[in-house]
């Protein structure tokens, strides 16, 4: 997600924070760099436009140029314009009505509604404790009821029984009274897509709407097809009220467009990414965890709570002030490694972690999940006044545990330089006041 973007303006920045005094001319030239990624990351011409607008504008009043860290501050001014870009406040669903809510997903076939209607079913159960019912009104597409039923099983959530032959607004009326009969808190209505945006499928969703009242209709659209994906959602919002968007494929995507400029073309805000095939593969989006991880901050927030769900709370703790403090030894990056290891592996956490982004890439390289388990034979190897005090492995000490570890002293170099940075990434969030400073920063 927004790797070549990342990549492009993390080398914008470094440039630029890493000059004492910053002229009008030097953030002038960052500014036409930046607007040069944001169009190669297929983000909207208009968007890109006002947005290095916007950031020149205040970068070079309010005094900004004449302050102790200029370029920090430009970041920052970025930041908070990234966040605005992507929709300020995050929103989750709002179904705070009395039950059954309804949700309504909408969109083209094939942009991944049916899994994601599945997968947000999912999380409204074992997040949120919700009754779940969903069912399906796609009569078109052949089997598309029993794709639905299926992942039901899958995710432990009810359908609705499925009447051969009955029409759309028919099951949707009867899905209706089925969760209220039988006390659903929240109803899902997985509807037809289309190849195409086309009149009859627009007037099928209208009908549906006017019977179920949707809380929340939202509209799954591919991220993949960039800025495809924000004319479509022009398209449908023009016709049916949406209340936000979900992007799918979001692991696949590496420009970020759509999702970039989705908010600031279709005033809709993007509720959820999806980030793989699997169905626990969804997340919330939240504009300023989204842009931190585009300016290669990490998304610490995310990942602390990814980690709270599947380590021991004391654990989550212990790292948590560790980070504050900005301490971070090998021990620490090997307890790292092995809960990267539960929690999915290294895909499931691409960029999250501040530092990790260009490990990531070395890491992948090298192999993959695989080298995770190199990683913990080296650490392994070491003493324990080596875990602590990295600086300590001279030469002679890499030879003794590439050996001990089965690996070679080039696999050792990696890992202390993938600590190196983390450990550094660690330092820099120290000094921005701790992850609560750094989040106040990041608004
Ligand atoms: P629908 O026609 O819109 O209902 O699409 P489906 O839900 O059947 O999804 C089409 C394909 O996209 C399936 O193979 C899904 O597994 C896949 N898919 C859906 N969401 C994602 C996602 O976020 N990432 C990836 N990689 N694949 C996805």
């Amino acid at each position: 997600m927004f790797d070549s973007l990342s990549d492009r303006l993390g080398g914008v920045f470094d440039r630029l924070r890493g000059r004492g005094a910053l002229t009008e001319g030097d953030v002038r030239t960052a500014m036409r760099e930046v607007r040069v990624a944001l169009l190669e990351a297929d983000v909207a011409l208009p968007v890109a436009r006002k947005f290095v607008d916007d950031v020149t504008e205040k970068a070079i009043g309010h005094n900004v140029l004449r302050s102790v860290t200029p370029g920090q501050q430009v970041v920052k001014i970025v930041n908070d314009a990234l966040v605005e870009m992507l929709g300020a406040d995050a929103s989750e669903l709002d179904l705070n009505v009395s039950p059954p809510a309804i949700v309504m997903m909408v969109g083209l076939q094939g942009s991944g509604k049916t899994t994601t209607t599945a997968k947000i079913a999912r999380r409204l159960k074992g997040r949120d404790g919700k009754k779940v019912m969903m069912a399906s009104l796609d009569v078109n597409r052949p089997n598309a009821q029993e794709q639905l039923a299926t992942l039901g099983t899958q995710v432990e959530v009810a359908t609705l029984p499925i009447i051969p032959g009955q029409q759309p607004v028919d099951i949707a009326r009867r899905a209706l009274q089925a969760a209220k009969l039988q006390g659903f808190d929240v109803l899902m209505l997985d509807t037809a897509g289309r190849l195409h945006v086309d009149q009859a499928l627009m007037d099928e969703m209208k009908a549906v709407a006017d019977i179920a009242r949707p809380q929340e209709i939202l509209l799954v659209v591919d991220s993949l097809t960039g800025q495809d994906a924000v004319n479509v959602a022009q398209n449908f919002s023009d016709q049916v009220p949406l209340t936000g968007v979900v992007l799918t494929r979001m692991d696949g995507d590496a420009r970020g467009g759509a999702a970039l400029s989705m908010r600031a073309v279709t005033g809709k805000p993007i509720k959820f990414a999806g980030t793989g095939e699997k169905l626990d593969a969804l997340e919330a989006f939240h504009p300023a965890r989204v842009a931190g991880r585009i300016l290669g901050m990490g998304d610490v927030v995310s990942l602390v709570e990814r980690a709270a769900e599947s380590i021991q709370q004391e654990d989550a703790e212990r790292m948590a002030s560790r980070m504050a403090k900005g301490q971070f030894d090998l021990n620490d990056l090997r307890s790292q490694l092995s809960q990267m290891r539960r929690m999915g592996g290294l895909g499931a956490l691409a960029g999250m972690m501040p530092g990790m982004k260009k490990a990531q890439g070395a890491l992948q390289q090298a192999g993959g999940d695989k080298v995770l388990t190199h990683m913990d034979a080296v650490i392994s190897s070491m003493t324990a006044k080596e875990r602590a005090k990295p600086e300590l492995i001279n030469a002679k000490r890499k030879i003794r545990i590439a050996k001990g570890s089965g690996t070679t002293v080039q696999e050792v170099n990696k890992l202390l330089k993938m600590h190196q940075e983390m450990a550094t990434a660690m330092k820099r969030i120290k000094k921005m006041g701790g992850i609560k400073g750094m989040m106040a920063m990041l608004g």
